[in-house]
C-alpha cells in the first residue's frame, strides 16, 4: 500500500462518520450509496447456481451512476459478510477507485479493480467498519473483540484484525497499568 494511506484510511473514517452526524462510536449503516439486494436484479434461483457453480463467485457490485450509487450484495451472504462487503464496495466509491474490467462468469457480468485498489479497498473497510476511535472507546468500557463484534455487527476475526491493526489493544493496555 502507498505510504500514507492507512493514516488516510484512518482519517477517511473519521470523516465520513462526521459526515452523515454520527458519533465516532456508532455503527455505520452505509456511505451515501443505497443498498441492494442481489436477488432483487436477478432471481435467488439464479444466484445459488452460481454459487454452486462457483463458490463465492458473487460477493458484491456497486453501480455508480453519477450521483445516485447503488451498492448490491448477495443476499446468500450472512449479515456480517454483507456489512463486510458493502463496506468493501463505498470504499471504492470513497476512493473514487474507477471499474477497469468487467469479467463474465455464465451471464452475469462482474466488475473487477486492480489488486492495488483492492488492498486500499480493504483496508479502508475495515476502518469504516471499526474506526480506532469505536475501538478505543469500546475497550476504555471494558469491551472484549467478541463484545464489540457483536455491537458492530461484524465478524469476530474483524474485529481481532482492527484490534491489531490500530495498535488500539497495546494502547488499552498501558491504562490498565
Ligand atoms: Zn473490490
Amino acid at each position: 500500500m502507498r505510504r500514507g494511506f492507512k493514516a488516510e484510511a484512518e482519517r477517511l473514517a473519521t470523516q465520513i462518520r462526521d459526515d452523515v452526524g454520527i458519533s465516532p462510536h456508532e455503527p455505520l449503516d452505509h456511505v451515501g450509496a443505497q443498498l441492494r439486494m442481489a436477488d432483487e436484479l436477478t432471481s435467488l434461483t439464479r444466484l445459488q447456481e452460481l454459487e454452486a457453480l462457483q463458490p463465492g463467485a458473487f460477493s458484491a457490485c456497486t453501480f455508480d451512476f453519477g450521483d445516485r450509487k447503488i451498492i448490491v450484495v448477495s443476499p446468500l451472504a450472512t449479515g456480517e459478510r454483507q456489512r463486510s462487503d458493502a463496506s468493501h464496495e463505498a470504499s471504492h466509491l470513497l476512493l473514487k477507485h474507477t471499474v477497469k474490467e468487467v469479467e463474465r462468469v455464465g451471464d452475469l457480468s462482474f466488475f473487477t479493480c486492480d489488486p492495488d485498489e483492492e488492498q486500499e479497498a480493504n483496508w479502508l473497510a475495515g476502518c469504516l467498519l471499526l474506526p480506532r476511535d469505536l475501538i478505543l472507546w469500546s475497550l476504555r468500557r471494558g469491551l472484549d473483540a467478541a463484545a464489540i463484534a457483536a455491537a458492530n455487527n461484524v465478524s469476530l476475526q474483524m474485529a481481532n484484525f482492527r484490534l491489531r491493526a490500530t495498535g488500539a489493544e497495546r494502547q488499552a493496555a498501558t491504562w490498565r497499568r
